[in-house]
């Protein structure tokens, strides 16, 4: 059965966003020859940074050249790909979607696959948001390799804790906690015993903001004007689902720790029937390689649950007597080959 064909504006599945995530379930699905249109409105969470690190293959690649040699291998399956925005995504009153874009557009989708990613909420210091994927980090298993061995200061969060001053410490002998003003009764002793095992410093006070040497990061300065010397700096940031169009259509949420995102089954399914969610949509801790094995589980099951409500529908018209000539035969060829 061939499915690429489609009439005008209607696709088999449209993928709202463009990342890893997305791109992945595209590859599969117009691999499988589905009808397939990606929107993508082109802000992937990882643009702050030269380097995308952990994917196995392609270890260090710049992450822009990462997503144009995936958009260059998804459009060889006649895969469409358009740099816009879904704005909105409404139940038809069948099974399918009307889909509206930023442009104005509206497409119609058999299926959702929902690969927005999610936003990073900075914190509010001055120089954070300007050294944002520089030598201002968050992951460990992204940037530390990259900073091992150097001054490191890490920036304490409510929910993260002293955890990232833990992790980063197998990196440098020289990390230091800054409480930022935070009550240093907030962290148990078992923390406090945790840090000094693993030789992390810790600094009490509130920060002033970073300092800033010949475009590179040379330092913290606290409000009392004290300036330790820094070359990495690691914040928590806060990390907020782009889940408005999943939302709206009603699917479920589920605490995590970073806050309610969108639940999802082990393929990514949503509680809404027809509408999968994957990568950073649906879950806080997928990096790169995650999030494109979620879109591809996504796309592989998507494709088994269209082809079966095909095959039910193609085999109800038979039984009801609709079944074309040409179906008959098929059939008869069918039957004839497995005597
Ligand atoms: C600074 C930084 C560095 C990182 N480095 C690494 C690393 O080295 N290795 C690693 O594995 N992970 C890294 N990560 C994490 C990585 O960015 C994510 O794991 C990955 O981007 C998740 O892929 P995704 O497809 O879910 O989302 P994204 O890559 O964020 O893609 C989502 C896409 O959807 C688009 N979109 C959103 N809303 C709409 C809409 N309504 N309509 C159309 N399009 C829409 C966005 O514009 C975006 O293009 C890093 C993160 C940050 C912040």
């Amino acid at each position: 059965m061939r499915n690429q064909e489609h009439s005008g504006n209607a696709y088999d599945v449209v993928v709202v966003g463009g990342g890893a995530a997305g791109l992945s379930a595209a590859l599969i699905l117009g691999r499988s020859r589905r009808s397939v249109l990606v929107v993508d409105a082109g802000e992937p969470r990882n643009a702050p940074a030269a380097h995308m690190h952990g994917y196995p293959s392609r270890d260090g690649m710049a992450p822009g050249a990462f997503l144009a040699e995936v958009r260059r291998e998804v459009a060889a399956y006649g895969v469409e790909i358009v740099r816009d925005r879904v704005t909105a995504a409404e139940p038809d009153g069948s099974d399918a979607f009307d889909v509206t874009l930023a442009d104005g557009g509206r497409v119609h989708a058999r299926r959702l696959v929902v690969a927005t990613g999610l936003v990073d909420e900075l914190p509010d210091l001055p120089g954070v948001a300007e050294r944002w994927g520089n030598d201002v980090i968050h992951c460990p298993y992204c940037h530390g390799w990259e900073v091992r061995d150097q001054a490191i200061g890490v920036l304490y969060g409510k929910a993260s804790g002293s955890h990232q001053a833990l992790l980063f410490s197998q990196l440098s002998d020289d990390v230091a906690l800054f409480l930022n003003g935070a009550d240093e009764s907030e962290l148990p002793d078992s923390e406090w015993q945790m840090l000094a095992a693993a030789g992390v410093s810790v600094v009490s006070g509130k920060l002033d903001g970073l300092v800033v040497t010949d475009d590179a990061l040379s330092g913290v300065r606290l409000a009392d004007g004290r300036v330790f010397a820094r070359s990495v700096f690691v914040v928590p940031p806060r990390m907020t689902p782009r889940n408005a169009l999943l939302t709206a259509l009603g699917a479920r949420t589920k605490e995590t720790p970073a806050g309610p995102f969108v639940d999802v089954d082990p393929t990514g399914l949503t509680s809404v029937p027809g509408v999968w969610a994957v990568g950073n949509a649906a879950g806080p801790a997928e990096q790169v390689v995650n999030a494109a094995s979620a879109g591809y589980r996504a796309g592989v099951t998507l494709n088994v649950e269209l082809l079966h409500a095909d095959l039910e529908r193609a085999a109800e018209r038979r039984r009801s007597g609709a079944f074309s000539a040409e179906g008959e035969r098929a059939v008869a060829r069918a039957r004839g080959a497995r005597a």
